[in-house]
């Protein structure tokens, strides 16, 4: 069992707890670790600790400041299997997904190296007859984020490597649920010799996020998770007068035309959909068929849907996990019993799924809802698991009025051959990423992430340039140098 500790000041620090949470293996059910909950005064401890390496920190100049991040992707690199197989092992996906995960991760490191370019300021010369006026970036302070666990590995990074490059100081509370996968990447970031309390970490629930909300001394804070949770770091952050960004829970709809090369298509969504067990945040979750789309579709869709491999994800030719665990797996049965009582068909049913060997596992097997009815439950919540909800219309007018109708906003699809259809959906979709023949239309790290409406609550987004806006502060300076000056003193 891995042992879960803090990160504080560049050292490892018992947590100090007396309740702890067990981290199941989502598809052996065997106890990998113990997520210690509780520990509030690790919080003040690890916030002192990025309050005092600040000072030194954000003198670093940012050249010197990115040769850590440098030397972490090699790192990151080089124990890309070990660390991807222990995000196997706490959160279900298969390994190729962990290892993509791992991936992004790398991919916002190696977009923070060029933060010295990404955060120069701006200077106007001779505003008025010898005076100038700037704007320089200074880093905003100490940071935190409260990260949720469908990517253990890869959430962290939409923050951390800007923090670091930017010259603020940084603490993350990885989510109870998956505490390993970061205690691995800490051991990496303890190998890069940065000055103590420059990164830290502490584990924990709600008890370790509420103090991280009210201690003074943490300037900006980044979540992600459900929508609720966002609602309430948004909140108690500001209230606290914290800058905050917070993404939420997400329902994507794809919308396939008549006109969508169907194979492609159902090959695409069916990754979207079912990859990471539904459990990724821009997973396509319900699917809108126009006029003649509707047949070919729905039987292509069920095939892939009945035809995925589902085991446990460290094992060769898996194509999906488990569900993060029991709780959640009973939730989405659930919600699935729930829309059949409310009038959906069911041509593929993942429910009660027991793969041999693996009994104790979390798994649910695809599963398809026809017939599913706007407003009703399945149509508006968040499922977060391997169910793909079918709606049928007669328009692209009337798909695009279903797709803006729900509180979510976090990605929305088209599948189609037409540009003009194209270009109609990414205009009057109310989504903050669109994907036009793609099923997951994650930003690369060079663009902003995060979605519109309830998925959403804050202004500046994650990664590439926004992480810049958002981890510094801008400071205008205007200076007037008279010509004659250097002669009198
Ligand atoms: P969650 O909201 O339950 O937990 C996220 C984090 O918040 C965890 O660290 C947890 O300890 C903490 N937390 C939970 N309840 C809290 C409370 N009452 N007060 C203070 N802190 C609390 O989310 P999750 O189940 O870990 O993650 C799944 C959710 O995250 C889904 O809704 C998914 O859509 C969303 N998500 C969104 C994005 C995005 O970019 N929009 C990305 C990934 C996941």
């Amino acid at each position: 069992m891995m042992k879960i500790l803090n990160y504080i000041n560049g050292k490892w620090v018992e947590p100090i707890a007396s309740e702890f949470i067990d981290v199941i293996n989502p598809a052996t059910g065997t106890i990998e670790a113990k997520t210690p909950v509780g520990d509030k005064s690790s919080v003040k401890d690890a916030a002192d600790a990025a309050s005092k390496a600040l000072t030194e920190w954000k003198k670093v100049p940012a050249q010197d400041r990115i040769q850590y991040l440098f030397k972490l992707k090699f790192l990151l690199e080089d124990n890309l299997e070990e660390i991807s197989r222990t995000i196997t092992k706490e959160c279900g996906k298969t390994l190729d997904e962990a290892k993509a995960e791992m991936r992004r991760a790398i991919e916002n490191v190696e977009v923070a190296c060029g933060i010295p370019m990404m955060s120069k300021g701006e200077i106007s010369e001779d505003i008025a007859p010898g005076i100038d006026e700037m704007m320089l970036r200074q880093p905003v302070g100490v940071c935190a984020t409260v990260a949720p666990f469908n990517f253990p590995g890869m959430i962290p990074f939409w923050y951390l490597p800007y923090v670091l490059a930017l010259g603020s100081t940084y603490i993350i509370k990885p989510s109870e649920k998956v505490p390993m996968t970061m205690m691995l990447i800490f051991k990496l970031i303890d190998q890069l010799n940065l000055p103590a309390g420059v990164i830290n970490m502490v584990h924990g629930t709600k008890d370790v996020v509420d103090a991280i909300l009210d201690h003074p001394a943490i300037r900006a804070i980044t979540f992600v998770g459900s929508s609720t949770t966002a609602q309430y770091i948004y909140r108690r952050a500001a209230e606290n007068g914290k800058r905050v960004q917070a993404q939420g829970g997400a329902k994507n709809p794809v919308i396939i035309m008549p006109d969508a090369d169907m194979d492609m298509a159902t090959k695409i969504i069916a990754d979207s959909a079912f990859g990471c067990a539904g459990q990724r945040c821009l997973a396509v979750s319900w699917a809108v068929t126009v006029g003649e789309a509707k047949n070919e579709f729905l039987e292509s869709i069920c095939d892939a849907a009945s035809s995925r491999t589902v085991g446990y994800g460290l094992e060769s030719g898996i194509q999906m996990g488990p569900v993060i665990n029991g709780g959640s797996k009973q939730r989405i049965e659930e919600l699935i019993a729930k829309g059949i009582s409310q009038g959906a068909g069911i041509p593929v049913d993942g429910r009660g799924t027991k793969i041999s060997g693996f009994e104790s596992g979390s798994f649910i097997r695809p599963t398809i809802l026809t017939d599913v009815l706007p407003g009703n439950e399945l149509s508006t919540t968040e499922i977060f698991g391997p169910v793909l909800s079918m709606m049928h219309v007669n328009t692209i007018e009337e798909a695009i009025q279903l797709a803006n109708q729900g509180r979510y906003g976090n990605q929305a699809s088209l599948f189609t051959a037409s540009g003009s259809a194209a270009r109609k959906f990414r205009n009057e979709v109310e989504a903050g990423n669109i994907g036009i023949n793609i099923g997951v239309a994650a930003p690369m790290a060079f663009f902003p992430f995060s979605g519109w409406k309830d998925s959403f609550f804050g202004d500046m987004h994650g990664q590439g340039m926004d992480a810049v806006e958002f981890f510094t502060q801008k400071k205008v300076v205007v200076e007037r140098w008279p010509k004659d000056w250097a002669r009198k003193f």
